[in-house]
Formats: structure tokens, C-alpha cells, sequence
């Protein structure tokens, strides 16, 4: 098989081998419902208690603030569908958002605006950075929530989300953040930061598809996600996904101890990858901030080339990377991450997003350097836009 060199762990990373074994024993014998009063059960509660605990001890907050959910999407749904729901009826009818959401956040409030509440996207600047003084100024005394993204899935720019949450302090809102990028990266500390909500999921720290949670500072008014059993605090209903809990909570304890060791790593091998292709192509642009980006993601325009052309040929030399991003892939519409940044068309739409990981050697990296210029070259003479 041919050898393959995956650069695209902000659409998915692969299950950790510790992960999986820590999941089995659930698929076999520790088949309990957590609901279950009897040994069974209590076995499979006793994951789940533990899992919380590791959850909310690496978020900095208590076990009980923590909710399980089926992932980054339904995270996100719940916080702005939840609170939105629950406050109306006091006239919190308003959510502040930025332009450049993942399509989790941005399709919730778009879906959100046809029932009739209303919804401001602030602008950000060409680095992705969010515009701080057009969210204070967009606060209304109808505004309930504020949910701006930690890190960005595209770019990786990290927002000023502490300065964030302390304006949405001040004026009675209720901030969330999509951490699902960040989580396990940077540091994530609820306490530190003072985020009423944060949404993360399990396959983009090599746990599981399908699993996340979201976390719910004590007092925070929500509607339940899911209604039925009592399970989750009555909060979301539904069977625990024991396994996928167990395997989401061996996840983050394989982070624990040493993510900024491991993103130091990662960050190395990426501005190698950075350096040797600056080196050897030109007209190269870095799409994100320089500096306030995450360890692990390289987002660059290549002129003059479509994005989805260098995809192919890259894939063709076993490179797996990404355009825009997953969930817009297939469509030749520019990024909208890209497009709210002000980046011209010709270099969005001939931007590629490098996203590394733990498993990423210098050799692959040396291997895409001594690639990538050539591809780009042989493009470069097809293209209709070169002189
Ligand atoms: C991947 C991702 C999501 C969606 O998470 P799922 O677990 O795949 O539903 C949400 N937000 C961001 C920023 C992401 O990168």
C-alpha cells in the first residue's frame, strides 16, 4: 500500500491505540446500562463518573458541569439552541456570532434567525481576529448569548476569547466557545478563561467519532437537548455511550500531562514544513495570524492554482491536506473563513490547509518539501492566470 502522509487532523485525527483499548472491555463485558441499579450498572456508571471527573478536572470545574453530548455539532446546537430557548421569554431574543463559525455555530444561528430571533456576525480582521469593540458595541439589553470560537478550524488564529468573556460579564451575557479546535492544543481552563460554555469532541484529540461534550457553568439557563430518561442532569436523554465516554476520557488523559511538550513538536515540524516551502515557492501566502495561531495548522494560498487541483496531485503522492474546510469541500464556493478575512479570491481559492499531528515525522515533512514545489511548478504552467 502506498505510503500515506496525513495532514489533515482538524477534519479528524486517528483513535490512539490506548483509546481503543480503553473502549473495548466496553463492547464485551462491561455491557451495563449506567442507568442500572444493579453490579452491572454500576460498573458501567463508574466509567462514566470517571470519565466526567477526568473531564472536568483538565477544564478546571467540577465533574457535574460537564454533559455529555454526541460531539463538537451537537455541543454547539445545544448551547445556543438551549440558552436562546430558555431566555426569550424574559426578551433575550439576540445572539452576537463572528463571520467565521464553524458551520455548526453559523447553521444553528442561521436556522435560529427564520424562528425569529435576531443575529449579529461580527466582522474580523485579516488575520481572522475577531473585532472586540463591534461586539461591545452590539450588546443590547436583548442580547442573551455571545459564542465565538476558541481557535479556528480553517486558520487556526485563536481569539482574544478571555477579553471576550469578560465583556459578556459585564453585561449580563452568556458567552460560549467552539473549543473543539483549541481543546488539548492550548490551554482550556473554563475557570481561567471565564467561559459559561465550551463545546469540545473526541476525534480531533484521537478519540472516537461521535462523542463530546459540552460544559455548563452552574446557573447558566438551558433547555434540555434531548428529552426522555433522566440521564446527563435531564439535560440530554438517552443511554450513555459508555465506551465512547471511557474513550474520550483516555483521550484527554493521554493530553494531560504533557500538550504543551507535544504542540511544541508539532509546532516545530510545521514551520519546517512552513520555511521549506516559502523557500521553494513563490508567491506564498500564510492565511491566519503569524503568531496567535494554533501549534499545529499552516493555512496557505498558493497563487495562481485551485486548491482542489493541488489536493488531488498532492493525494496522488499519498499528501492528505484540505481545502476550505471538510464540510465545504466539494463546492467550489471560496471559504467563508477566507472571504470574512478579506483574502483575495485567486489566493483563497488557491489555499490549502496543512493541519498536523502527533504521529507526523520530520521525514514526512522533509518528503512533502521536496514534493510540493514540483506540483505546484507543473500547476503553474497549466494555470490560465499566470503572465
Ligand atoms: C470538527 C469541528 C466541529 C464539529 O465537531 P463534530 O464532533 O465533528 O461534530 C465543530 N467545531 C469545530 C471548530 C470543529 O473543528
Amino acid at each position: 500500500m502506498k505510503k500515506i502522509i496525513y495532514l489533515d487532523h482538524n477534519s479528524t485525527t486517528p483513535v490512539h491505540p490506548e483509546v481503543l483499548k480503553a473502549m473495548v472491555p466496553f463492547y464485551k463485558n462491561q455491557y451495563g446500562n449506567a442507568s442500572s441499579l444493579h453490579a452491572k450498572g454500576r460498573e458501567a456508571r463508574d466509567a462514566v463518573d470517571r470519565a466526567r471527573e477526568a473531564l472536568g478536572d483538565f477544564l478546571g470545574t467540577e465533574p457535574q458541569d460537564i454533559v455529555f453530548t454526541s460531539g463538537g455539532t451537537e455541543s454547539d446546537n445545544f448551547a445556543i439552541k438551549g440558552t436562546l430557548l430558555r431566555n426569550k421569554d424574559s426578551g433575550k431574543d439576540h445572539i452576537i456570532t463572528s463571520q467565521i463559525e464553524h458551520s455548526a455555530v453559523l447553521a444553528t444561528c442561521r436556522y435560529l434567525e427564520k424562528k425569529g430571533f435576531k443575529v449579529t456576525y461580527v466582522d474580523v480582521d485579516k488575520y481572522g481576529i475577531v473585532d472586540l469593540d463591534q461586539i461591545k458595541n452590539s450588546i443590547t439589553d436583548r442580547t442573551c448569548l455571545i459564542s465565538i470560537m476558541h481557535a479556528n478550524n480553517e486558520v487556526g488564529t485563536i481569539q482574544p476569547i478571555k477579553e471576550i468573556a469578560k465583556i459578556a460579564k459585564e453585561k449580563g451575557v452568556y458567552f460560549h466557545t467552539d473549543a473543539v479546535q483549541s481543546f488539548c492544543k492550548i490551554p482550556t481552563n473554563v475557570e481561567e478563561l471565564g467561559i459559561d460554555m465550551l463545546s469540545i469532541s473526541a476525534h480531533k484529540i484521537y478519540g472516537p467519532k461521535g462523542i463530546g461534550a459540552l460544559y455548563i457553568r452552574k446557573g447558566v439557563k438551558i433547555e434540555p437537548c434531548q428529552h426522555g430518561g433522566n440521564h446527563e442532569r435531564n439535560l440530554r436523554a438517552g443511554t450513555e455511550n459508555v465506551a465512547a465516554i471511557s474513550g474520550l476520557s483516555k483521550a484527554v488523559e493521554l493530553f494531560k500531562d504533557d500538550y504543551t511538550e507535544k504542540a511544541k513538536r508539532v509546532k516545530l515540524l510545521r514551520d519546517r514544513l512552513h520555511k521549506g516551502l516559502s523557500e521553494n515557492i513563490e508567491e506564498l501566502y500564510l492565511n491566519g495570524h503569524p503568531d496567535l495561531r494554533l501549534p499545529n495548522t499552516l493555512n496557505l494560498g498558493f497563487n495562481y492554482v485551485e486548491g482542489e487541483s493541488l489536493l488531488l496531485n498532492f493525494d496522488m503522492k499519498g499528501i492528505c491536506v484540505s481545502t476550505g474546510s471538510a464540510c465545504t469541500s466539494g463546492s467550489l464556493e471560496p471559504s467563508h473563513v477566507l472571504a470574512a478575512m478579506g483574502i483575495d479570491t485567486v489566493i483563497s481559492q488557491g489555499s490549502v490547509r496543512f493541519s498536523l499531528g502527533d504521529e507526523n515525522t520530520q521525514e514526512q515533512i522533509d518528503y512533502c518539501i521536496s514534493v510540493i514545489p514540483k506540483i505546484v511548478k507543473k500547476l503553474r504552467k497549466m494555470s490560465p492566470l499566470v503572465k
